[in-house]
């Protein structure tokens, strides 16, 4: 898809002696340069056209309702609730979900809409990664017909916004081997005690999916809490972030919190549900981190064209142009990877070592094009005006969350050797 940036121009290079320049009387036209297109392969032209509009009017509202307002956010720590309105009218939620007044469509096309949004600013899809990707998605995957029904509608036109708490301040990475989050059942209610750190939308969201260790069975169970009406439920953000600052993370803590039978998710019975719902987001993520890196080459190459050095657009530099030859590699090789792994996803045979493969290897391409778009800005490329600093910064959270690179290659390792290298 091309993109609807105004095309670039560069000031003519200023000839180096007198004997080049042009006679008075012929008029130098400026020279049209390609505008910036990161879907050097046309993989866009994947989507049938249904598709493609819906990815287009994504990439309209991102570019004329986000791009001028995220840098002023980013920088603040804040959430742009501004924007929610908005966001509810583009009937986005729930894509790829079929049912319960979801958004539908493939999984292609839930893919291309994270990265566009990505595109513009991964903040804006991990918001949308964590309430639709993670919370909608635990309860899609391993709730009952009821939970969904009850649940889905809502969360699907952002009326409720939801949140995934896994991680806990002593276990990140070891999630699999052990939460120490527990969860004792009473009758017919489940008491929930523990903490949960990093979780996405936490401070402000109406439904927490929480996953805590049954202490009768020692299995992961997983529990839908009204967080803003649950007592003995807090949360406090995470402040001084450096990455996805636009995300508001929290800090929860649970105290005897009270929750009813009927909001354990009734399809998890260990942590394989909670691995189900992370396959899902990962394939997600690495749409994602494959957007952020377009996003940050994008602006990269918009400077090239116009910043001038000894007289020339430094896009005119062999060195430069060896950086822009590496990115948009980088970016073509993630693309066709994840358009891959979105057939295989279609065709039901995506497996955790496929998503964990792409999570990884786009996540990682991903932070190589981000530095070198922030290397190619020069000492503009640390200031957040210029975009490329923050597609640089956001990109490190990218490459941490649902999964750090070393445990997706763990992941990948067991399934190509046969053997678990986990602990
Ligand atoms: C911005 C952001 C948003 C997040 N959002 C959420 C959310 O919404 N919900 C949620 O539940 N969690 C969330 N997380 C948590 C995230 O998933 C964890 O940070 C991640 O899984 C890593 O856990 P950890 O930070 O505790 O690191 P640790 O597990 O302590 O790992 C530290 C380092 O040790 C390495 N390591 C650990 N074990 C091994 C091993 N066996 N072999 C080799 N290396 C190993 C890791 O790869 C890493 O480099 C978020 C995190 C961030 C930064």
């Amino acid at each position: 898809m091309t993109t609807t940036t105004a095309t670039a121009t560069a000031q003519a290079a200023t000839p180096a002696t007198p004997a080049a320049r042009p006679a008075k009387t012929e008029v130098r036209q400026p020279k049209a340069l390609p505008a910036p297109n990161s879907d050097f392969y046309e993989v866009y032209e994947t989507l049938n056209s249904e598709e493609l509009a819906t990815v287009k009017q994504v990439r309209a509202f991102m570019e004329a309702k986000v791009a001028p307002v995220i840098t002023k956010y980013w920088v603040d720590d804040a959430f742009p609730f501004e924007l929610l309105p908005a966001v509810k009218e583009l009937g986005i939620g729930g894509l790829g979900m079929k049912g319960y007044g979801c958004a539908g469509g493939s999984v292609a096309l839930l893919g291309f809409v994270q990265m566009e949004i990505a595109r513009t600013d991964p903040s804006f899809s991990t918001f949308m990664g964590v309430h639709v990707g993670l919370a909608m998605g635990s309860i899609y995957i391993d709730g009952s017909e009821e939970q969904k029904q009850k649940w889905l509608p809502p969360m699907a036109r952002f009326e409720k916004i939801g949140c995934f708490g896994l991680t806990e301040p002593l276990v990140g990475s070891g999630a699999s081997g052990g939460l120490l989050t527990t969860a004792k059942r009473e009758g017919d209610t489940w008491v929930l005690n523990g903490e949960k750190r990093w979780i996405g939308n936490a401070p402000w969201c109406d439904v927490s999916i929480i996953w805590a260790r049954d202490l009768a069975d020692n299995q992961v169970k997983g529990f839908i809490v009204e967080n803003k009406t649950t007592p003995g439920f807090s949360v406090e953000k995470i402040e001084n972030k450096i990455a996805l600052k636009v995300v508001q993370n929290g800090h929860i803590t649970m105290k005897d919190v009270r929750v009813p039978e009927a909001n354990r998710l009734q399809g998890g019975d260990s942590f394989r549900d909670t691995a189900k719902v992370l396959k899902m987001t990962r394939y997600a993520v690495a749409w994602m981190a494959t957007g952020c890196a377009m996003g940050a080459y994008e602006a990269a190459l918009k400077y090239a064209q116009e910043r001038m050095q000894f007289g020339k657009p430094i896009g005119s530099f062999q060195l430069v142009q060896d950086l822009l030859a590496k990115m948009i590699a980088n970016i073509t090789a993630s693309q066709c990877l994840i358009t891959r792994q979105a057939q295989l996803h279609a065709e039901g045979k995506l497996t955790d070592a496929h998503a964990a493969l792409a999570k990884a290897f786009c996540t990682a391409k991903c932070r190589e094009t981000v530095a070198w778009a922030r290397e190619l800005l020069g000492g503009n490329g640390i200031v957040a005006d210029y975009k490329a600093a923050r597609f640089f910064a956001d990109c490190e959270a990218l490459y941490s969350y649902e999964g750090t690179y070393q445990m997706q290659n763990l992941i990948i390792g067991k399934a190509v050797t046969g053997f678990g290298a986990f602990v």
